[in-house]
């Protein structure tokens, strides 16, 4: 009916901040449609193309569309995607397609006016847009004579993107994570608590195109097996945008107890997040990882004062990439209900953190103190054991 023969399924995907890259612009392209393939492939016969900055996508019918949608709305780089129809660039085949679609809305969804809206992608197109959108209009009110037009509050807004040789009708926008295609920044260690913030700061790295792996501190026996399972899941849900990646789960008791034995009880928290940066520090120059990433918010609590976080990474040489550092809490909690996180976060299981806690963290430590309770410890040889002794397990996709 609409003049082509090939009865699929299209989605136009849009690239958003990846249309802006320059001359990296192909490469972006070419990354975010292997994305895209990758997402989707578990469904047969799906087929990715890159044209005029945009993705094409087409599979069959059989595949649900609602399905394939989910697939593409969570690859990072795009900005939306829209059920199209395909059709010739010909007014003719053009307002069929129009007509038939509006049919089908006011058959299925009772819809009553329209509006078309239209756009010259190719500009040497005979017709000039407004005429586009009044010519495809004429035809349909020609032959659906139930429906009418409203350019002002229409139940249905038709938009014709009409390219060279085919056209594109569609109706819905569903917005993308937008971000830029994973594999195209690197790859961060993200410190991987069982909270609210750091499967959401592992997130929006991952949404700037950086890989993740994740390292977990436990404390066992004081924390459980449940609470170990709470971070896999979590893992898991991350996973399902940004790709199967390694979990290393560490047991920090050991140094927990020394620094119980030997240093201020107000300074534990401080110290313990030196040797967590540390540990993780290893961990990520062995596993190719350039950054290390945390769910750290200025003022959050005594560990995330200005102070505490200065004092923090001079324990390290990596740097420290904290996404959510200027974030509300309602936002971080928003962004986890978003991306599916947040009901497994605040199931109640201790964390590492919890053992040991002091009642009063110091809250503007100062460099010179923390080093001279440092000096009492073995150090280095608390690093080693800890890093020697993760367990590893690669986490997949939820599904
Ligand atoms: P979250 O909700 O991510 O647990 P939080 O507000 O509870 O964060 P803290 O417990 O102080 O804050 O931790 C700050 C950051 O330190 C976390 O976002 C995370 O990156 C890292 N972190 C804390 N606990 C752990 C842990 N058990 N294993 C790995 N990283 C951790
Ligand atoms: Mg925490």
């Amino acid at each position: 009916m609409n003049g082509i023969s090939d009865d699929r399924n299209i989605f136009i995907v849009r690239c958003g901040e990846v249309a802006l890259k320059g001359m990296n612009k192909p490469y972006f392209e070419r990354m975010l449609a292997e994305r895209v393939k990758k997402l989707l492939r578990r469904y047969e016969n799906v087929d990715v193309k890159r044209s005029d900055g945009l993705l094409f996508v087409r599979a069959d019918r059989a595949h649900a569309r609602e399905a394939i949608l989910a697939e593409i709305g969570k690859v990072f780089g795009v900005s939306s995607v829209s059920p199209a129809v395909e059709t010739l660039s010909d007014l003719d085949a053009i307002g069929a397609a129009a007509a038939a679609f509006l049919r089908e809305r006011a058959e299925k969804d009772g819809i009553g006016t329209f509006k078309i809206e239209a756009k010259r992608a190719d500009k040497r197109f005979p017709v000039k847009s407004p005429e586009i959108a009044s010519r495809v209009g004429a035809y349909v009110l020609g032959v659906c004579k139930d429906l009418r037009v409203d350019v002002h509050r229409p139940d249905c807004r038709l938009f014709v993107d009409v390219r060279k040789e085919y056209s594109y009708l569609y109706a819905q926008k569903f917005a993308g994570f937008g971000g830029l295609p994973l594999g195209t920044n690197g790859k961060g260690l993200s410190l991987f608590s069982g909270g609210i913030d750091s499967p959401v700061a592992t997130f929006m790295m991952a949404r700037r195109g950086m890989r993740v792996e994740a390292v977990h501190f436990h404390s066992f026996p004081y924390t459980s097996e449940r609470a170990r399972e709470k971070v896999e899941t979590l893992a898991r849900t991350i996973a399902v945008y940004c790709g199967r990646f390694d979990l290393h789960a560490i047991n920090l008791l050991p140094v927990q107890e020394q620094l119980a034995e030997r240093c201020p009880e107000e300074e534990m928290t401080i110290l313990l997040r030196r040797f967590m940066l540390r540990i993780a520090e290893r961990v990520a120059i062995e596993t190719g990882c350039g950054v290390l990433i945390t769910g750290e918010n200025l003022g959050q609590v005594a560990s995330q004062t200005a102070e505490a976080l200065i004092v923090t990474d001079e324990a390290v040489k990596l740097p420290v990439m904290r996404p959510l550092i200027a974030f509300d809490k309602t936002e971080i909690i928003d962004k986890a209900k978003e991306i599916g996180t947040y009901e497994t976060s605040v199931l109640p299981y201790a964390d590492c953190c919890t053992v040991f806690l002091p009642r009063h963290p110091v809250t503007k430590p100062k460099i010179e103190r923390i080093r001279r309770s440092e000096a009492s410890l073995d150090a280095e040889a608390l690093i080693a054991a800890a890093v020697a002794s993760r367990e590893t397990v690669t986490i997949y996709p939820a599904v």
